[in-house]
């Protein structure tokens, strides 16, 4: 039940844990945040290389476990264990971040490794195959996706290794990945509330011209509206608040990003970012006549000559990147358009 709850699937297999450790080049200087340190397999290993190692496990069963096993071993004034949810607990310093981690807080762990300051070097993280692929899929690949678009805009992401099912006892039902996130320092200086409002119009589908998506109604009359309302945000349009890391990492698997009570699983993705219809003409639904609806369509009009112009109405989100992103970006917010 336990194995269930907290997802532990143990590495059992030292060939890996050797090669997680090589691949994080750990220097003699750092301090090491191990997410689910587990009965210690990679613990053991962290503790002979790095300075000190901050192991962060929620089972307390394990976190006796774990004691036991460096106890005596004159590393144990190197470690230090923090028995919490790591999603939940207040982060320590550290430079590196190793983690096999349980595959219900990926997505959260993703996005609070990411808003952490100051920013640490290097994290090594063990995913589910296909969340790994999510994080590193480029523009055309078939698992692109925002939570792609979002985590390379604020790291290098690398796919480090594949690592079969039968590393861990008990194996788990799917094939796990070794990722490797090395945070872009400094981040992009956008405004990421905006930023992730108008990915999340992009993708809505994803294979769907952007001149398709911005000629809905719904779509113009919230650009008309945030028109009357936006005010550039006091601190600075770069500020990378918790809140908007949050936004752009929650739905990232149809989970949320604020906890560990995950209970979708990946599959859901399919409800937010569908489909491969590629439509390209949706009827105008405005009805000519009220006041309203000649400002929906003027705006509708102004926004369609500004993506012929930037040369965006034929682009599609499935095939966009980064840079493009934030060029079309710039684009709206020239002209005053905003998301947010
Ligand atoms: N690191 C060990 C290894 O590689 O053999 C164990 C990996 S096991 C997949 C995941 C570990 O994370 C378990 O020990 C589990 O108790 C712990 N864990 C699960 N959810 C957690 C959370 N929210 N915060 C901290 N630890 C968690």
């Amino acid at each position: 039940e336990f194995q269930k709850t907290y997802g532990q699937h143990i590495l059992k297999n030292p060939l890996i844990v050797n090669a997680i450790i090589d691949k994080a080049a750990i220097r003699g200087s750092d301090t090491v945040l191990e997410v689910g340190p587990g009965t210690g397999n990679l613990t053991v290993k962290l503790l002979s290389v790095a300075k000190h190692v901050v192991a962060v496990e929620v089972d307390s069963r394990m976190v006796v476990e774990i004691h036991k096993r460096v106890q005596g071993s004159g590393l144990e004034s190197k470690l230090t264990i923090q028995h919490a949810d790591v999603i939940k607990t207040q982060l320590p310093y550290f430079d590196v971040c190793v983690s096999n981690t349980p595959y219900q807080i990926s997505s959260p762990l993703v996005f609070k490794l990411l808003a952490h300051r100051p920013m640490f070097r290097v994290a090594l993280l063990m995913f589910q195959r296909e969340f790994a692929l999510r994080l590193v899929a480029r523009p055309g690949d078939e698992l692109y996706c925002r939570l792609s678009v979002n985590t390379q805009l604020l790291a290098k992401v690398d796919h480090v290794m594949k690592v079969g099912r039968n590393n861990f006892r008990p194996p788990p039902k799917v094939e796990s990945s070794v990722v490797r996130l090395e945070p872009r320092s400094p981040p992009p200086p956008i405004n990421f509330v905006e930023w992730d409002g108008l990915l999340r119009l992009c993708f809505t589908r994803k294979n769907k011209t952007l001149g398709s998506i911005f000629r809905q109604n719904q779509v113009v009359k919230m650009i008309v509206e945030n028109a009357k309302t936006y005010t550039s945000l006091v601190g600075g349009p770069t500020l990378l608040s918790d809140d908007a890391l949050n936004r752009m990492f929650e739905d990232a698997l149809g989970v949320s990003g604020t906890g560990a009570s995950a209970t979708k699983k990946s599959g859901d993705m399919s409800d937010i970012e569908d489909d491969d219809r590629n439509e390209e003409d949706e009827p105008d639904e405005s009805h000519p006549g009220a006041g309203k609806s000649d400002e929906l369509r003027d705006a509708k009009q102004r926004i369609a000559a500004l993506l012929e112009q930037r040369g965006f109405a034929k682009s599609r989100a499935s095939k966009m990147s980064i840079e493009d992103f934030l060029s079309l970006l710039k684009s709206f917010n020239d002209v005053g358009i905003h998301f947010a």
